[in-house]
């Protein structure tokens, strides 16, 4: 009988339990996870926060119990502090497991925090699993803040903004760089969105580096680089994530930005996979690997990094592989759809605005090929515009005739279909 071990117990850790179970109706699958809760959905906190969902409403897959009867699952509420590649073994505080036929690292990613004085107060916060969210839910129950400081106009900061602007606070975004999500929208987007949050009564902050935060009574002053200073009841840290991956750094494991894998999932270790926030798997537009920080790219991959553990010395042969992926967010926020596709670093060729009474996009190409595009509009179209972006990369021109067909039924300019018809 075969033993595997799944480290963390996410989206990207649950679908490859499902996918070994499917593979091997009698292996042994050992599951180790530090919150001991069931699999957790992080982009339903500030719905939680909000009262919109039950805390149930957070674990999208059922109660830990039943999961691990349906999967046959062996789960531990415990940290795994160190992974032995060479003996696929692991080690606890309890003592070593193992040794396994294969391990999976799933995980996840943890907030950032910059080192500046002030982050530890009581009233400075981060949202990532169901812990952030149950203390700033009790935060917002106990002696309700009046006003809100959210640093950094990421996806997360967003979601925290429209929650706090919803529960009646004065919000003010703030972040260094000159437009709200720098490393998912193009300028023309991000400040068209910052038009939209401004009217909404928000305040913009960019260009301002946080320095430090003190606390004033029940106020907290934050200061930033040049000397300005904002005060609010509650200041929120929202600097983006960084995959968990001290586990295979300190294993000798090959780590960039997140523990770097080939598109079945393999690590540089043999036997060793990882999938999800902690990995970075191969990118079609830079041709290197990178992170995708998504929830259905969690769940691909460490479905496909399942289906490869079960199949054991067959699927080395012939794995299971992701499709190649391109960076890509997709959020809803303030009424408004955001779809990013590409990456804004490589957006070369002319930038484009389209707009009609749906849609605003802003596109960088040439001759129709799109490197980088962002939508702000009814979520329609994003399928069909990531295939093309895809297959521009591969290199190929071949687009299905019906795509455009489609994009112009969901409504999308048609100036910008004409653009994209060039291709
Ligand atoms: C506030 C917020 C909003 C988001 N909004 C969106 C969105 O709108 N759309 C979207 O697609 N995605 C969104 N995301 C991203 C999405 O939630 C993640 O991409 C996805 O949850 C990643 O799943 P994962 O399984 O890789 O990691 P995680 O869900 O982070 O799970 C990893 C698990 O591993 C555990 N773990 C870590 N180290 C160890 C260890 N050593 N031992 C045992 N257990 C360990 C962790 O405690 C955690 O439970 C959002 C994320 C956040 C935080």
């Amino acid at each position: 009988m075969k033993k595997y071990a799944i480290v963390g117990f996410g989206c990207a850790g649950y679908r490859a339990a499902e996918a070994i179970r499917a593979g091997d109706g009698r292996a042994e699958i050992h599951v180790f996870s530090e919150t001991g809760e069931a699999p957790a959905n992080p982009m339903l906190t500030t719905y939680y926060v909000r009262g919109a969902i039950g805390r149930e409403g957070l674990f999208p897959f059922g109660p830990l119990e039943e999961i691990i009867e349906n999967l046959g699952l062996i789960h531990r509420a415990e940290a795994v502090r160190r992974l032995d590649p060479a003996g696929r073994r692991l080690e606890l505080d309890s003592g070593p497991v193992g040794p396994f036929d294969s391990i999976l690292l799933a995980t996840g990613a943890e907030s950032l925090a910059p080192p500046v004085a002030g982050l530890d107060h009581p009233r400075v916060i981060q949202m990532r699993g169901s812990a952030d969210a149950d203390r700033l839910k009790a935060i917002m129950g106990d002696a309700p803040p009046e006003s809100v400081l959210v640093v950094g106009a990421s996806m997360t900061g967003i979601k925290i903004a429209e929650l706090m602007h919803a529960a009646g606070l004065k919000c003010t975004l703030a972040d260094l760089a000159g437009w709200i999500f720098p490393l998912a929208a193009l300028e023309p987007v991000g400040r068209r969105i910052m038009g939209r949050l401004t009217e909404m009564g928000l305040t913009m902050g960019f260009g301002l580096a946080l320095e430090h935060i003190t606390p004033h009574g029940k106020t907290l002053t934050a200061r930033f680089r040049g000397g300005r200073e904002i005060e609010a009841d509650l200041l929120a840290l929202c600097l983006g994530a960084r995959g968990r991956t001290a586990l295979a750094r300190e294993a000798g494991l090959a780590v960039g930005r997140g523990i770097t894998v080939d598109r079945a999932m393999r690590s540089s270790a043999p036997g060793i996979y990882a999938a999800g926030d902690c990995c970075e798997a191969p990118e079609i537009q830079s041709g290197r690997p990178a992170v995708i920080g998504l929830w259905a790219n969690a769940g691909l991959q460490g479905r496909v990094a399942g289906e490869n553990m079960a199949a054991g010395g067959a699927g080395e042969a012939a794995p299971a592989c992701c499709r190649p992926g391109v960076l890509q967010n997709l959020s809803h926020f303030f009424n408004m759809d955001f779809i990013g596709l590409g990456d804004v670093r490589r957006a070369t060729g002319e930038t484009l605005v389209f707009e009609n009474d749906d849609y605003y996009l802003a596109a960088a190409g040439e001759g129709g090929r799109l490197n980088c595009l962002n939508l702000l509009g009814p979520p329609y179209g994003g399928g069909i515009l990531k295939s093309r972006m895809v297959r521009a990369f591969s290199g190929l021109r071949d687009n299905p005739s019906e795509q455009l067909a489609l994009l112009a039924q969901y409504g999308l300019p048609g100036d910008f279909l004409a653009w994209l018809d060039q291709a």
